[in-house]
């Protein structure tokens, strides 16, 4: 198309670079999701909510690093923090320290969990709670959802486990989220004593932006715990939407909830904690227990900087400021986009981007999109907002930064508007 042609010319050091890379890293690339046909940009520089590709084009950052980003790139509670740190304290020290507990014990507070244990990604925490539920329960199966995204290893797309999921045979995938008529029939479907946890998003993340009802969420918990297995809520990406995150604010009770991205203030992260008896699994005094292993999950940058960021900067006011700005913004890019092929979901500070044939269709799953998708019409805009100087996913996916100026929301709105009256022939 015209707007890739002009793509390859306006950038021409990410191609050069794109194409030294592919000589060293499959693809030139070690994040699948950030590449990006014909290359992908590469970003030199970020700072507050902007980042700079080697071209030296700014951006509005709406990646937001996939939501880990939440507190931008210079926020100076993170910055000053992670130097006294270093000055003060070093690096992994080898040893319990009082900053993981004071971390613990602030997400404990905060999402409601009696134990916590912190590791290093989202990926991880996921695993680690469903072999503590695994262990608890002495049952093997879990029970996840299409479109579900709980990790590299961990995810389930178009109703089956990826070819890379560990314990694949394992897992028994619901074929649409947020039919609970269908989740019970699965859940009660699987052998007498065997299901061990139901895994589950309250808004499926990475599956589009889809949030799930209160209803299904609710039943969801209640046929899980009817089956005697373990309900465990992956917060991974929906513990910034609420105080104590999303589930809390839907009023569920979950077993196990597992954390991430944000909360270790930038540097790489999870947790995962809940029930203390489920928890105590993990206790190394207990004979038979788990063992939980991990050179850098008590790390100390990750500890002090997601400490400071969670107690200082985003306290339950700033995150319920935070995403009511979220829901307006998206509620002005609806309006924008009435009528048309595009489609704003999402719940507060985290929003996706969807084109599908009928505008007007509701998308409750991943099911709902399935041979709808006008990619043509996705892949046009994502080029389109570079060339405005936004930086969005190509899948069509923004995560809110802290501190983005208004002025910039206005924008996108109005580039947004432009669009779609470029376009409107195809729209
Ligand atoms: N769970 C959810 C809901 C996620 O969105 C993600 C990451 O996007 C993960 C788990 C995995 O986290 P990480 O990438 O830190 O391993």
């Amino acid at each position: 198309s015209a707007a890739e042609a002009r793509f390859i010319a306006n950038n021409p050091l990410s191609k050069a670079q794109h194409d030294l890379a592919v000589g060293t890293l499959p693809g030139g690339n070690t994040r699948t999701l950030l590449h990006t046909s014909p290359f992908p940009l590469t970003i030199k520089q970020g700072k507050d909510a902007y980042v700079w590709d080697i071209d030296s084009h700014k951006y509005v950052d709406f990646v937001g690093e996939l939501s880990a980003g939440l507190y931008g790139h210079s926020h100076p509670t993170i910055l000053r923090t992670l130097t006294a740190t270093l000055s003060t304290t070093g690096l992994s020290l080898g040893a319990t320290t009082t900053h993981e507990h004071a971390h613990a014990a602030l997400l404990g507070a905060r999402f409601r969990l009696a134990r916590v244990r912190m590791a290093n990604t989202g990926t991880e925490a996921n695993l680690h709670a469903l072999a503590g539920a695994r262990h608890f329960t002495r049952r093997r199966k879990v029970v996840v959802f299409s479109g579900g995204y709980h990790g590299a290893v961990l995810s389930f797309p178009e109703g089956r486990p990826a070819a890379n999921c560990v314990d694949a045979g394992d897992f028994v995938v619901v074929p649409r989220y947020n039919d609970l008529e269908l989740a019970r029939e699965v859940i009660m479907g699987v052998g007498e004593g065997e299901l061990a946890a139901v895994l589950v998003e309250a808004m499926q993340g990475a599956g589009g932006c889809i949030p799930g009802t209160r209803d299904f969420l609710h039943g969801v918990q209640a046929a899980a715990r009817e089956r005697g297995a373990l309900f465990v809520l992956d917060e991974v990406m929906t513990s910034r939407l609420a105080p104590g995150g999303l589930g809390a604010a839907m009023g569920l009770t979950p077993d196990l909830v597992t954390l991430g991205k944000y909360l270790g203030g930038g540097l790489a992260f999870g947790a995962f904690g809940g029930r203390e008896d489920v928890m105590a699994v993990y206790d190394p005094r207990v004979e038979g227990s788990l063992a939980h292993s991990g050179t850098f999950n008590n790390n100390t940058l990750a500890m002090c900087v997601g400490h400071a960021g969670l107690k200082e900067v985003f306290t339950e006011e700033v995150c319920v400021a935070f995403n009511a700005k979220g829901d307006a913004f998206r509620e002005r890019l609806r309006e924008v986009a009435k009528g048309t092929k595009l489609v704003f979901t999402g719940r507060g500070s985290l929003i996706g981007l969807h084109f599908i044939e009928d505008g007007e269709q509701e998308i409750t799953c991943g099911e709902d999109l399935a041979g709808k998708e006008r990619k043509d019409l996705r892949d046009l805009f994502w080029f389109e907002m570079l060339e405005a100087g936004f930086w969005t996913t190509r899948r069509g996916f923004v995560a809110m930064i802290l501190g983005t100026p208004d002025e910039e929301l206005d924008r996108f709105v109005e580039t947004v508007r432009a669009f779609v009256d470029r376009h409107r022939g195809i729209m």
